[in-house]
């Protein structure tokens, strides 16, 4: 596809996602920055139905980040035991929010450099936390969902996320780069499974490449 056909098409997906999921933002349940901080480390590999249903009750415990890097370790690995990878995520969080005391001044940083030298933090996390607790645009979150739909739709020929991220920035205008991820995440959990996609109910299934597969 060219890639004139390509920024076409996703002017139209973008369209459609929209008509279908109006309110698009992160399902992580969070009142701060830091809040979404903790959650997003907790859900890798984790859903966030899951990670919500953790941080309702963590969320009232640890009411600051002074909370999270005070606090035993093993007492916060014991609060979020029920999470993957609980022991390592534990400490990621509480080395965090030292980090974020010491060298940060008690906030979350605002600049990509600045987030993934936190441990636990890699690309997607800091796109995630700028878009949605900061509204800065520097580059777009690829999970799961987004590395599939933007396959199947056409709109990258690559499966390595850095390259899928640099394929969307390029067709996608700079202020949907938060909404794209959105939309992409609530379109493969409703109707655009990994297994099973669900060609018949979708809305972008007469633009779709895949609506055969
Ligand atoms: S037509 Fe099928 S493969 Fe394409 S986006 Fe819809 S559900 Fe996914």
């Amino acid at each position: 596809m060219k890639s004139l056909d390509k920024k076409k098409d996703l002017k139209e997906i973008l369209r459609r996602l929209k008509k279908e999921f109006p309110a698009p933002q992160t399902a992580l349940q969070h009142k701060s920055p830091f809040e979404l901080l903790v959650a997003t480390i907790l859900s890798a590999q984790t859903t966030d139905v899951h990670v919500n249903k953790v941080t309702g009750t963590l969320f009232k415990k640890y009411r600051s980040v002074k909370d999270f890097a005070d606090t035993p370790l093993e007492s916060l690995k014991k609060d979020i035991k029920s999470i993957n990878f609980f022991n390592n995520k534990a400490k990621n969080i509480q080395v965090s929010a030292k980090l974020i005391i010491d060298t940060f001044g008690g906030r979350v940083p605002q600049t990509m450099e600045k987030l993934t030298s936190l441990p636990g933090v890699a690309r997607k996390t800091a796109n995630i936390i700028l878009s949605n607790a900061f509204g800065i645009h520097e580059g777009i979150a690829v999970d799961t969902h987004v590395k599939r739909l933007a396959f199947r739709l056409g709109l990258t020929g690559h499966t390595d996320p850095v390259k899928i991220e640099q394929d969307l920035m390029a067709l996608v205008p700079r202020k949907e780069w938060g909404t794209i991820s959105h939309l992409l995440i609530f379109h493969g959990r409703k109707t655009c499974q990994a297994k099973k996609p669900n060609h018949s109910q979708c809305v972008l299934y007469d633009i779709c490449p895949s609506r055969e597969i």
